[in-house]
């Protein structure tokens, strides 16, 4: 049986392997290149910037363009990866078990989590790597009584460097990412082809037969059994738009905003990003010196680099948002995320005083990363792990399937979802 997963990162990988590994004939198609780290000038980059040469955030597009910027509304830019690996790649793989709303439908992913931390050595960075002032922070945070918790992540402590970039890319191959799952596909006999962006589905008697690839004026169509849409909520929801089915606008996105204060010398960048987070209500804290910021956001400008100190603030926001099929956003910041994001920013601020950082506390950019909600699984689907509407042969593998925002790290919850829908096809 010949199988197309479309999109080669968290979901699409982890359904890569899974199938592979079982024997089916598999063919990947991703839109992006392959990946390449941020080769790291930021000393070159970092004068440019105090002298707001750096222009605003869709420059980032020219100096790693495998970063993609959509600005979804005035104050909200929407971030993921276009690339083989695809967000992944530019993830800082905190790997955290979340499922909120789904054990109310009846799915429990426990065992997929258990596999996917056992096979990826899921472990947190030892306090002695933290800098100083994070520790502090975290010591900080536990006498307030916000329950913070060393983050687990998926970084090969032997090979990390601290050199903080993790959302560049990870130059000494400590930091996993999809490619790593890609790979050991290829070796089962899985086929990749990049700079293949997928157009729309083809349906014949109301089975899916294949895919249109559009690149440019050309157009290419490859055949299969089945297809597995695992190109990112955004990619996703364009094809399905392409192809004439609805999809539902309850875009979230994980809203993300980083408070920065100032601490001569405290070099927040020499360590891996988010060691520590703490858990509220509908959102998390962890340490965290926002780049995207701290190069393209004109309030933080005048500080260097070894004097910004962040939290970063992740809410789970109001799943409310639209995608177009020419992949254009609209999604704003509701009134009920603002008063989220306000009670977290007065915590965070709380923990930056009384842990010696000096202000002024400024915010910076709002946005989200983890983009999903938009083909969203149902109760009655849970058995079969396909949306209802969904033509024979058609799945979906990635964040579009949780119906409600997380406020949480979401690579776990993507595997997890592609691991449970690509053993379900098998059946
Ligand atoms: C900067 C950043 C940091 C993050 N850090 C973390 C973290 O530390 N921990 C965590 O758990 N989560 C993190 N996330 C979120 C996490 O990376 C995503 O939730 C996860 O990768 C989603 O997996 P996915 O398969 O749905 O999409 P992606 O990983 O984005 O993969 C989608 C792939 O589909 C491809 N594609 C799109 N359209 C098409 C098309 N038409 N045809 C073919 N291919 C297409 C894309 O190029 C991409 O390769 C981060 C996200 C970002 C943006
Ligand atoms: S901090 Fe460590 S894991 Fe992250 S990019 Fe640098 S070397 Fe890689």
């Amino acid at each position: 049986m010949k199988i197309i997963i479309v999109g080669s990162g968290a979901g699409g990988g982890t359904a890569a392997l899974v199938l592979a590994s079982k024997g089916y004939d598999i063919t990947i198609l991703e839109a992006g290149k392959p990946f390449k780290p941020f080769t790291r000038y930021l000393t070159l980059v970092e004068p440019l910037k105090m002298m707001g040469l750096l222009g605003g955030e869709s420059n980032i597009n020219r100096i790693f363009p495998h970063m993609n910027i959509i600005r979804s509304a005035r104050d909200l830019v929407l971030v993921r990866g276009i690339n083989l690996g695809g967000s992944t790649t530019i993830s800082c793989v905190n790997m955290v078990r979340t499922e909120h709303g789904f054990k109310k439908l009846g799915l429990d992913l426990s065992p997929e989590f258990e596999e996917l931390e056992k096979k990826l050595n899921i472990k947190a960075i030892p306090m002695k790597r933290w800098r100083p002032l994070t520790y502090k922070m975290y010591q900080t945070a536990e006498n307030l009584g916000f329950n913070p918790k060393a983050t687990p992540k998926a970084v090969k402590l032997d090979k990390c460097n601290s050199c903080g970039l993790c959302e560049m890319g990870c130059l000494t191959g400590a930091r996993w990412d999809s490619n790593q799952f890609l790979n050991e596909a290829i070796k089962m006999g899985a086929v990749i082809h990049t700079s293949s962006p997928v157009d729309k589905l083809l349906i014949e008697k109301g089975h899916v037969t294949g895919v249109l690839i559009r690149s440019g004026s050309s157009t290419k169509i490859v055949k299969a059994d089945a297809v597995i849409l695992a190109a990112g909520c955004v990619g996703t929801a364009q094809i399905l738009k392409r192809s004439g089915f609805k999809i539902q606008d309850k875009l979230w996105a994980d809203i993300v905003l980083t408070v920065g204060g100032i601490s001569k010398g405290a070099k927040q960048l020499k360590e891996p990003p988010m060691t520590w987070f703490s858990k509220h209500e509908n959102y998390i804290l962890s340490p965290y010196l926002d780049i995207l910021s701290h190069f393209f956001h004109k309030p933080w400008r005048n500080v260097s680099i070894n004097d910004r100190v962040g939290i970063m603030i992740k809410i789970a926001d109001t799943e409310k948002g639209t995608i177009s099929y020419d992949g254009s956003i609209q999604k704003t910041i509701t009134d009920n995320d603002k008063l989220t994001m306000n009670t977290a920013i007065s915590k965070a601020k709380t923990i930056l005083e009384a842990s010696g950082v000096s202000g002024p506390f400024i915010k910076g950019m709002y946005n989200g990363g983890h983009l999903g909600g938009t083909v969203h699984l149902k109760k009655e689907d849970i058995s079969s792990m396909k949306p209802s509407g969904l033509p024979e042969g058609l799945w979906v593998a990635d964040l579009s399937l949780v119906p409600y925002s997380q406020g949480l790290p979401t690579i776990m919850l993507t595997s997890a979802l592609a691991m449970r829908v690509s053993n379900t096809l098998s059946q």
